[in-house]
């Protein structure tokens, strides 16, 4: 079976004012879907037709397959990112993840402080990340493609969108206004949560 494009978890609108539905047509509708529909050109009738996402993505680091890396990763980023969002999220955590960050990072504005700053200190495209590694949590910045979950041990609990496609609409230049609405504003702690159980 293919890899397919998710829908989006919500409406195209429902994010906005703080990511409008322009974005989300193109940045799911385009970016998006071309990196599946390329990943899926790449592996056909190859060994890794019919593999599941994430262990193309494996597969392809491994064997430094760049172009099929990066169309794998960025299909598997975006899947991943679509669900770290909802309308009415942000703002301070719940449930675990909430204890985990109070433990982690001497609280939550200690936790979105190195967030935000991983995010605008990622120089270029990238992305920043909430991961769980030996039962802590750590925060991260990958460019481009790049993920941290093929290390091992690195259970990935939250991800940001830090490439100018996934703000330019709405913000323009300034992706430290990006970061603090998706924090404030758009951070579905239910899934960081979900996804702190499997670490
Ligand atoms: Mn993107």
């Amino acid at each position: 079976m293919p890899i397919t494009l998710p829908d989006l978890p919500y409406a195209q609108g429902a994010l906005a004012p703080h990511i409008s539905a322009q974005t989300l047509e193109f940045h799911h509708g385009k970016h998006h879907k071309a990196y599946v529909d390329k990943t899926n050109e790449l592996i056909k009738g190859g060994k890794l037709d019919n593999a599941p996402l994430e262990e193309i993505v494996r597969a392809a680091e491994g064997e430094k397959n760049q172009a099929l890396f990066n169309n794998s990763a960025q299909a598997w980023n975006h899947s991943f990112y679509w669900k770290c969002m909802k309308p009415g999220g942000g703002g301070a955590p719940t449930g675990d993840v909430a204890r985990a960050i109070e433990k982690n990072f001497d609280g939550y504005d200690a936790f979105k402080a190195a967030f935000a700053d991983a995010g605008a200190t990622q120089f270029g495209s990238g992305w920043a990340w909430l991961v769980a590694r030996k039962g802590k949590l750590e925060v991260r910045k990958t460019p481009n493609a790049q993920v941290p979950w093929t290390e091992k041990g690195v259970t990935p609990l939250l991800i940001m969108d830090v490439w100018e496609h996934a703000y330019y609409l709405d913000y323009q230049n300034r992706r430290p206004a990006y970061i603090s609405s998706f924090l404030d504003n758009l951070v579905n702690w239910d899934f960081v949560n979900e996804n702190l159980a499997k670490a």
